[in-house]
């Protein structure tokens, strides 16, 4: 199985080996997914490594050279003034995918520095929901901020957290996305993936599940993945090993009640939990099964 959202904490100082990381991943089935860098500065600092984006790129390039399977993004703030210059420089270096999080600028102001990053074939990674940073960051975070991108052509991006607590505003966007491609087919053109990655609790996870895959608005089943929000600092076995087991029980209820009640719901695809956990992400990534 795949985990799309495993990140290099700014605030803990040592980094598991490569082959510890893949030995803790493997014990909780994660062969593969997606490993991001270093932050910039801007959103949160380092006291001990160097944060200038030609260290942080090589690090993370370096390290996933030792981990088949789990491929590096690169993390930027596209405010910086040489933000273009990093959006080539990490494409031709071989990252698989850019990392935003629009905790101090609003999504819309940058349209120009997504278009270029769209441009390179690769996907971006946002964050949305409730963000525990130290900004008022909410109005950036929200899943409504991020309509924009439909600005933006051939975008292919991830939103992360199913927008916790925003499920619906979230849910409504991804169903407002295909509603726009099928408008103006030619015109708009981008495809939204689902990060599940909690956020969303457990209190309120299953509603997400069946607002997500019960509400019709959208057949999502192709654009799902899955994520832990982990570190590779040192993975976390026990919190992935609980959120997989969590997770595969409670969408299994789901699909059981849109089977019983095939006149209410839409049906949902037997091989569900393995197009999310597996080839989805692949698909994100641009490597289509
Ligand atoms: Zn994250």
């Amino acid at each position: 199985m795949k985990d799309c959202h495993i990140h290099l904490s700014s605030l803990v100082a040592s980094v598991d080996p490569p082959e510890v990381f893949i030995e803790k991943a493997a014990s909780a089935g994660i062969d593969g997914g997606t490993l991001m860098s270093l932050p910039p500065s801007s959103y949160r600092e380092d006291s001990r490594r160097s944060q200038h984006w030609r260290d942080r790129l090589e690090y993370i390039l370096e390290y996933t050279s030792h981990t088949p399977g789990f491929h590096p993004f690169f993390w930027i703030d596209p405010t910086e003034p040489d933000a273009f210059e990093q959006i080539s420089s990490a494409a031709s270096a071989g990252i698989w995918g850019y990392k935003c999080i629009c905790n101090r600028y609003a999504p819309e102001a940058c349209l120009k520095q997504f278009a270029a990053m769209a441009e390179t074939g690769l996907p971006i990674h946002f964050h949305t929901g409730i963000l525990f940073d130290h900004y008022a960051s909410s109005k950036f975070t929200r899943p409504g901020a991020y309509e924009c991108l439909l600005e933006v052509p051939n975008i292919r991006f991830a939103l992360a957290h199913v927008g916790n607590p925003w499920v619906d505003e979230y849910v409504l966007l991804y169903a407002k996305f295909q509603a726009a491609m099928r408008n103006a087919p030619g015109v708009r053109r981008l495809r939204m993936f689902i990060d599940l990655t909690p956020g969303v609790t457990r209190l309120r996870r299953h509603d997400m599940f069946r607002m997500l895959l019960l509400s019709g608005y959208a057949n999502p089943c192709s654009d799902i993945i899955w994520g832990t929000d982990c570190l590779f600092n040192s993975y976390d076995v026990k919190k992935t090993a609980f959120w997989l087991d969590f997770d595969k029980k409670l969408i299994g209820k789901v699909a059981e009640e849109s089977r019983n009640n095939p006149d209410l719901y839409p049906q949902l695809p037997d091989d569900l939990w393995r197009r999310i956990t597996e080839e989805n992400l692949l698909a994100f990534y641009g490597k289509q099964p």
